[in-house]
């Protein structure tokens, strides 16, 4: 099926997608953003030739939101990216990362983030990266990411090779510990607003408008668990979640619907957010993320499928050191 023809089924909603400002930044990025780590096998192997085809039918349809990292597939997605964007660079608000480089290699020293930033810039083939965030803070010290990390980022934000900086976390807490003290322009949060867990509305968000910061609700999926495929192995949320899940993925299917598509829908509805970031692979999965933005959610089959996993909802998991879990 050509790409063109994926996008052809009936839609609802208006087809323009919607752009919105990312705190104080002069940073307009689409309702829905394209994460990248999918083009670093995280979910496993991928088509690169699909990849590719996928980010060139996203920006085609106007997602103009691109999220990455060094750390996913250990550089490959940063490659694919920057491959897949080559000519098409000024169409992009483009983010990456710096200080997680591997499940456990973390640095967030000020030599480390120059290093950085120069590689990549080459792997995206750019020479700026719109917005650059400090990977997962809560693996590192606070203190060091308030007086030597984002330091450092803002130091490369003034030569220009960077337009904003924020951090990405899972724990809420650190996140916003941190950006009590150094001030940041955007906070990416993931598994924190979706149909298993809302506390980002009452934790986060208030603490984000207060100080104007944007905010990316990243992983509307929970990480791929709220799709019809098994979660990946490496998944950290505890069993009771997934069984919970089988069974709203169960409900799905006897009524013949989509569990991505209503989850999807979920987190869109949701206007507080900057963006909602959902990882993608394939012009397939581009096609059926913006239908479920342009079709009307059935806001009773959401209900219901709440119901079925409000037993577990809110469940969380350690991440990062001691110190820094919520
Ligand atoms: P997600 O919840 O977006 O799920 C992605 C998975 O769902 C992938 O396997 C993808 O191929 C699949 N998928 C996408 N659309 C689908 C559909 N319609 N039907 C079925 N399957 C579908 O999880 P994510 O990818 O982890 O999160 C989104 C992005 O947010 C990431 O790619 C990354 O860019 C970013 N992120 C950042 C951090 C961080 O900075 N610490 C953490 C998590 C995510």
């Amino acid at each position: 099926m050509s790409d063109s023809k994926i996008l052809n089924d009936k839609m609802n909603r208006s087809s323009r997608l919607e752009y919105r400002q990312v705190g104080q930044t002069d940073l307009q990025i689409s309702a829905i953003g394209f994460g990248a780590s999918p083009l670093g096998n995280a979910f496993g192997p991928i088509d690169a030739e699909e990849g590719t085809r996928a980010v060139h039918l996203a920006i085609d349809e106007g997602i103009n939101f691109f999220d990455v990292s060094p750390y996913y597939g250990l550089t490959l997605a940063e490659e694919r990216l920057g491959q897949a964007l080559l000519g098409k660079r000024d169409r992009v608000v483009l983010t990456t990362k710096c200080g997680r480089y591997g499940v456990e290699q973390f640095d967030f020293s000020a030599s480390r983030i120059r290093l950085s930033i120069e590689e990549s810039l080459r792997r995206l083939r750019t020479d700026y990266i719109d917005l650059w965030l400090a990977h997962d803070v809560e693996f590192g010290h606070a203190e060091q990411i308030v007086n030597e990390t984002i330091p450092a980022m803002r130091s490369l934000q003034r030569q220009g090779k960077v337009r904003y900086v924020g951090i990405s976390g899972y724990p809420l807490k650190v996140l916003m510990h941190i950006a009590e003290k150094a001030p940041v322009d955007c906070i990416l949060s993931y598994c924190h607003y979706n149909l298993l867990i809302d506390d980002m509305d009452t934790v986060l968000m208030p603490f984000a408008e207060k100080l104007a910061i944007g905010v990316i609700n990243a992983s509307p999926l929970h990480m791929g668990m709220l799709t019809e495929r098994e979660a990946p192995e490496w998944h950290p949320a505890p069993l009771k979640v997934r069984l919970a899940v089988k069974e709203a993925q169960s409900f799905c299917r006897m009524r013949g619907v989509d569990l991505a598509e209503i989850a999807l829908q979920f987190c869109l509805d949701y206007p507080r957010v900057t963006t909602t970031l959902v990882g993608m692979a394939s012009p397939e999965e581009v096609g059926r993320n913006l239908r479920a933005y342009r079709n009307s959610p059935d806001r009773d089959l959401m209900r219901q499928i709440k119901t079925i996993l409000a037993p577990v909802s809110n469940m969380q998991w350690p991440s990062g050191t001691l110190e820094n879990c919520d």
